[in-house]
């Protein structure tokens, strides 16, 4: 068995754990380590896809800082890519009266973070954007700052600048074991067996494949989701010039964004998936998803629809409160878990450089005093679940 040492290691090298590998290596370069399971760019993880939204509009106002800093991540990785990675559309967050999720939830921590917002009735939204075909119950806001992260485009600038400062990144080299030594964490792969000081698990679907050497289970649901490509005959219309990225609030959540990275515009159902392990998943589109999905446009985005170009399906991996999780293991302090509840890609560079700062510092400035892995629920037996945000 060969035997090497590196002071910081990554287990996924997906969105969020290329972030963390950039952020390490800029500054602990080739003292860095990333280990991916499969080829860079896979698909079976929840990172690969030509769009992720990106948006200020969160539910309290720690979180919209945190989205404010995320945006700050990307430039700077924007810079040393020297790549324009988010496109700004705009963001439009949809409430129907009577709701679950009422207006105030969003527009209260938007305003108090001193976050630019309109709000619109169906009649000013229409105007603007004649593409929808709203009820009079429906209540917009709109938030300038709202685009696309090019995923695909993200994970391989992420990537590309790891190595730029020396970071050693292995594809196709799953880790099978991880075995505390004294202060050092060791990583076994096929032949190889790495020393760490301090190890990072970003491994989103298989987070709890990997804790379970530590003897750490995570309450955690796994859901197959799906976004669909629709082929609207109406391509101009849905242009990220001319619509925004949106999110509907309701009992069931559907969002959706301009035609990007193919002729179609995306659509699709948030938890609207069947709950399935990392390995059980399979890569077939769910036919009642789609309906649902298709429903949705045909009462309120009709001259999105068209024929159905490609579907595209993906892993949700979600706490039961669904809020991240940024922080070391309480039993293994040189153990450091990330996990983005199923919207963390927006955050996946801000994330990198946390979770770099916890790894090198113990300690970072920003506010992630929700996201403990030592949190109440994350411990109880039966956690009561809410995934709608
Ligand atoms: C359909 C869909 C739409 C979404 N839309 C949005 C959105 O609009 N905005 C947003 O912010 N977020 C969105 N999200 C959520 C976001 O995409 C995820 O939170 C984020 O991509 C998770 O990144 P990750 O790197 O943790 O996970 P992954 O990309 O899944 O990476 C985990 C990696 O760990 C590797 N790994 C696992 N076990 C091992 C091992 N033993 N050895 C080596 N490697 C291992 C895996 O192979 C994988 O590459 C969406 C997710 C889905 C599925």
């Amino acid at each position: 068995m060969k035997r090497s040492e590196y002071r910081y290691g990554v287990i996924g090298l997906g969105g969020i754990g290329s972030g963390v590998a950039y952020w390490l290596a800029r500054r602990a370069g080739e003292n860095v380590l990333g280990l991916e399971q499969f080829e860079l760019g896979h698909d079976r993880g929840a990172s690969e896809d030509h769009s992720r939204i990106i948006r200020l509009a969160y539910h309290t106002p720690q979180y919209v800082e945190l989205a404010k800093s995320s945006y700050d991540a990307w430039a700077i990785l924007e810079q040393e890519a020297e790549e324009e990675l988010i496109v700004t559309t705009g963001g439009l967050d949809f409430f129907p009266a009577g709701g679950p999720i009422p207006l105030e939830d969003y527009s209260e921590p938007l305003i108090s973070c001193g976050v630019p917002i309109e709000v619109l009735d169906s009649t000013e939204t229409m105007k603007r954007w004649p593409q929808w075909q709203l009820t009079d119950d429906i209540v917009a806001l709109y938030q300038a700052a709202g685009g696309i992260a090019p995923a695909a485009r993200c994970n391989a600038a992420h990537v590309r600048a790891a190595r730029a400062h020396g970071a050693t990144l292995l594809e196709r080299c799953a880790v099978e074991a991880i075995r505390p030594i004294g202060d050092a964490i060791e990583v076994v792969t096929g032949d190889d067996i790495y020393r760490l000081e301090k190890l990072v698990i970003a491994a989103d679907s298989w987070t709890n494949e990997l804790l379970a050497h530590l003897g750490v289970e995570i309450p955690l649901t796994i859901t197959q989701e799906q976004v669909g490509y629709y082929a609207t005959p109406h391509l101009d219309d849905f242009s990220p010039e001319r619509f925004p990225v949106w999110i509907w609030h309701d009992a069931s959540d559907y969002y959706g964004m301009p035609v990007f990275g193919e002729r179609a515009v995306k659509v699709a159902q948030d938890v609207g998936g069947d709950e399935v392990t990392a390995r059980s998943r399979t890569f077939e589109p769910n036919p009642d998803t789609l309906q649902r999905v298709e429903d949705f446009c045909r009462s309120f985005l009709p001259s999105a629809m068209g024929p159905l170009a490609s579907t595209k399906t993906c892993l949700y991996t979600m706490p039961p409160d669904r809020d991240f999780i940024l922080d070391a293991l309480p039993d293994h302090p040189n153990v450091l878990i990330t996990l983005g509840a199923a919207h963390g890609f927006k955050f996946a560079s801000l994330f990198g450089k946390i979770m770099s700062e916890l790894a090198i510092e113990g300690d970072t400035e920003h506010d992630i005093s929700l996201f403990k892995a030592d949190r109440p629920i994350l411990s109880m037996e039966n956690p009561p679940k809410t995934f709608t945000m």
